[in-house]
């Protein structure tokens, strides 16, 4: 087993790689894992299909890229045959946020067909190191995907910074066993708060999209006429066609029955 960390980027000042806790190991064998210690004991929620279908992303090439591959260069995803639970510390939460962040996990939703399953709030502090795995918190199945809301003097956010996420993979890319299985978004309340209160409503659906789009397994590009641009020099409300298409590949992910 080793330790692996994808990047968490941030929107607009800081760029970064914060880093999520990350759990790889050797294939399916999964040398020293202990199951109901470091993974689950059992395999969760698994439907024979995938859940939903990924809308169809408009024609074109390009305009997005993955925060991690597999060897023959598919993206990493989350598995589309459960549904991704999420829970949200609401610490520093501004008036609509919840409705900002339900309309943006419905927007990631549509384009990747990937489902949300809303678990509740949580008063679990987002951390850099975080374990996909927290029977003592979460009970005996991956930890749901953390949303928090924080202030600049967060250790995940600092000044300026808007926001951060990243997700959590799990397994070896041999023989693409690689999938994401949690993550966390942190979002600046007071920063997305004065955007609410000022009439900047654009920016802050484009800070939320933007990370999401991180949370569910995009990197940056260098079109800033994307929202995955790594500062959002045109605020973008919607997905654009780049993002659309990364979008839809995530959604188009693998389905495992073994963790
Ligand atoms: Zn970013």
């Amino acid at each position: 087993m080793r330790l692996m960390r994808t990047s968490a980027a941030a929107l607009l000042l800081v760029v970064g790689s914060a880093g999520c806790g990350v759990l790889n190991t050797d294939g399916f064998a999964m040398p020293g894992l202990r199951r109901g210690v470091d993974v689950p004991s059992r395999v969760g929620q698994v439907a024979a299909a995938p859940l939903g279908s990924p809308a169809l992303a408009p024609l074109g090439t390009g305009g997005y890229a993955f925060s991690m591959t597999n060897d023959d260069g598919s993206p990493v995803t989350f598995d589309p045959c459960r549904p991704i639970h999420v829970v949200v510390r609401p610490d520093q939460q501004p008036a609509g946020g919840a409705e900002l962040l339900l309309w943006a996990l419905g927007q990631v939703s549509g384009a990747t067909g990937l489902t949300f399953i809303m678990d509740g709030p949580t008063t679990e502090p987002p951390t850099r190191d975080r374990r996909a795995f927290q029977p003592e918190r979460y009970g005996d199945r991956w930890a749901p995907v953390l949303i928090a809301w924080a202030d600049a003097s967060d250790p995940m956010l600092g000044f300026g910074v808007l926001g951060r996420a990243g997700p959590d993979s799990f397994g070896t890319n041999k023989a693409g066993s690689l999938r994401y299985v949690s993550g966390v978004a942190v979002f600046n309340g007071p920063e997305i708060d004065g955007q609410l209160r000022t009439g900047d409503e654009e920016k802050a659906r484009a800070v939320l999209l933007h990370e999401l789009g991180h949370l569910v397994g995009l990197a940056h590009v260098a079109d800033p006429y994307q929202v995955m641009y790594d500062t959002n020099a045109y605020p973008l409300s919607r997905y654009r066609d780049g993002d659309r298409r990364g979008l839809e590949r995530l959604g188009l992910g693998r389905c495992f029955h073994d963790y």
